[in-house]
């Protein structure tokens, strides 16, 4: 064990998907994990070999792991107190109380992106701004969605200067372990408009004019954006250079939706079972080249987003960039990728 020394506060969906993350970085290590209380959860703790502690101090809830059968190494400050950084993975909207205790412990912190930007005052998308996070005490990792967006705007932002966006976000109802949320028999549409999801990109690229809708559909799989992006003129791209941007981007993969016969979710999410990350993960943002299509200075284009995992290696590279030590955001993500491809045997 060696390296920066990360604390999971939150052993959920995102936090036991970052924690696999981190073990496979060489810089870094991880040096405990908290559940709120004994669980199933647990029992991949245990089996990683990370300390696992409980999400509150208090004596009581301590001891009930050890009632049942699991080794508690103590409550979350005892954790922070071991710790250079902790990335928050509770279930959102916890930011306040938990960034208190971060504070009090003296440590850096990362958050997701169910927490606001007003939480950190500062947000996170490798592509789009590892460099303004260096060196800073915390940072937000924005969210799936969020991600997503940023992963193929940003190049053609940078390609082209300016740029004007209208997307439809088509959200899964609920992650494939949820019980507790819906809708499954109809198609929910968020009402606040415009939606967070667009305007969040502009916490990572200010520059990025962009609106979002959103609908929540009875799938539990991946979600689907639609988007419309205003070129401005002179931008000197066609819908195969667009492409070919695209798969040069990191963590961006492009198919042809037909003769693939990849035309879902469904069979994208095949293809992740086949690449053998585990829980079958995409990190990777999925266009469907057949899709994309620039009339004029207007480009169309559909890309889906497997939500549960295309934050995990961008939580790493945060970890990087707020420990300040890696400068170079494609550096980083050319050494998250790599040791995640070789953890797995990929
Ligand atoms: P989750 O419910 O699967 O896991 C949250 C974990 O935190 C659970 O183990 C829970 O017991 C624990 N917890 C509860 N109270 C806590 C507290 N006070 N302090 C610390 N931990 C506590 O949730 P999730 O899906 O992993 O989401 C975590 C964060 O990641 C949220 O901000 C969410 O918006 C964001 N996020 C989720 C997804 C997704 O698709 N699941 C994608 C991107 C970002």
């Amino acid at each position: 064990m060696s390296g920066i020394k990360v604390a999971i506060n939150g052993f959920g969906t995102i936090g036991k998907r970052v924690a696999d993350a981190v073990d496979a970085q060489s810089d870094m290590e991880i040096v405990g994990v908290t559940k709120t209380g004994p669980s199933f959860g647990c029992d991949l703790a245990v089996r990683k070999g990370f300390p696992l502690y409980c999400t509150f101090d208090d004596e009581t809830r301590i001891s009930r792991f050890g009632e049942q059968g699991y080794d508690c190494a103590g409550g979350l400050s005892d954790l922070l107190a071991i710790a250079d950084i902790v990335v928050d993975c509770s279930p959102g909207k916890m930011g306040n109380e938990n960034l208190a205790k971060y504070q009090a412990a003296d440590i850096k912190y990362i958050f997701q992106g169910g927490e606001k930007h007003n939480l950190t005052g500062q947000s996170y998308s490798s592509s789009a701004n590892h460099e303004e996070n260096l060196n800073a005490a915390g940072t937000r990792v924005v969210s799936c969605n969020t991600t997503g967006l940023s992963r193929t705007l940003v190049p053609l932002y940078e390609h082209c200067g300016s740029l004007k966006v209208e997307c439809t976000m088509i959200r899964r109802a609920a992650d494939p372990g949820d019980s507790s949320k819906g809708p499954i028999n109809a198609i929910k549409p968020v009402l606040k408009v415009p939606s967070h999801h667009g305007p969040d990109v502009m916490t990572v690229k200010p520059e990025i004019e962009i609106n979002s809708l959103a609908v929540a559909v009875p799938t539990t799989l991946m979600h689907m954006h639609s988007i419309i992006a205003d070129l401005p003129a002179g931008h000197g791209l066609t819908t195969e250079s667009i492409i070919a941007m695209w798969r040069d981007t990191p963590r961006v993969i492009v198919m042809h939706g037909e003769n693939n016969r990849i035309t879902s979710t469904a069979e994208v999410m095949e293809l992740a079972r086949d690449i053998g990350r585990k829980w079958g993960d995409l990190h990777e943002i999925f266009i469907w080249e057949d899709g994309v299509s620039l009339q004029g200075d207007r480009l169309y284009y559909f890309q889906a987003i497997h939500q549960e995992s295309d934050v995990i290696p961008e939580n790493v590279d945060a970890i990087r960039a707020l420990m300040g030590i890696e400068a170079d955001w494609r550096q980083s993500v050319a050494k998250t990728d790599a040791a995640i491809a070789a953890y797995y045997n990929l």
